[in-house]
């Protein structure tokens, strides 16, 4: 099977189509979860989207809220946060969507094939022992945009757990 680790190639495609105002990664609103942007997590430090042109089914990417370009900006508790954000998510994506693996990958400046460089964030993608279809199934998914709606909805709820315990701590 050939590589197929290549969503920037995606993002830069769908970047030049769809140019969202203001930053991706700061969706406008305070609340923690927001459909409308697929906004599924918002802490203080870190956000969580459903990526809008996925790369596979379940394509996750978390950032900073803080508008950083590289990963020595950031701080200790950004830090700290991110990776148990990553390892939350890992856990969360094997549980609804019971992938084979993930893809967890960081994409720093233009050259690294990063869609947006100037805003940091990890993308999360599962992946299934039969994927090497999945551009197919991914076109599919694009042209039908409930498919990501509904994915939205089946990882909301736990999010939301994520959230209420963050409130609780
Ligand atoms: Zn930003």
């Amino acid at each position: 099977m050939k590589t197929l680790w290549t969503p920037w190639r995606m993002e830069h495609v769908l970047g030049l189509a769809e140019k969202p105002e203001g930053c991706l990664f700061e969706p406008p609103g305070t609340h923690g979860q927001d459909k409308q942007h697929l906004l599924l997590y918002r802490n203080r430090r870190i956000v969580v989207l459903l990526n809008r042109f996925p790369y596979a089914n379940g394509h996750l990417l978390v950032a900073p809220r803080r508008h950083l370009a590289d990963i020595t900006d950031l701080n200790s508790n950004e830090n700290r946060e991110l990776m148990t954000m990553l390892s939350d998510c890992s856990t969360l994506l094997r549980r609804r969507l019971h992938p084979d693996g993930l893809n967890i990958g960081l994409n720093l400046g233009k050259v690294a094939g990063a869609g947006i460089a100037d805003h940091l964030h990890f993308h999360i993608v599962p992946r299934w022992q039969d994927d090497h279809n999945f551009m197919t199934v991914c076109a599919e998914i694009r042209t039908i945009p409930q498919h990501i709606e509904m994915t939205f909805d089946l990882l909301r709820p736990d999010f939301k757990q994520l959230l209420d315990k963050e409130q609780n701590r």
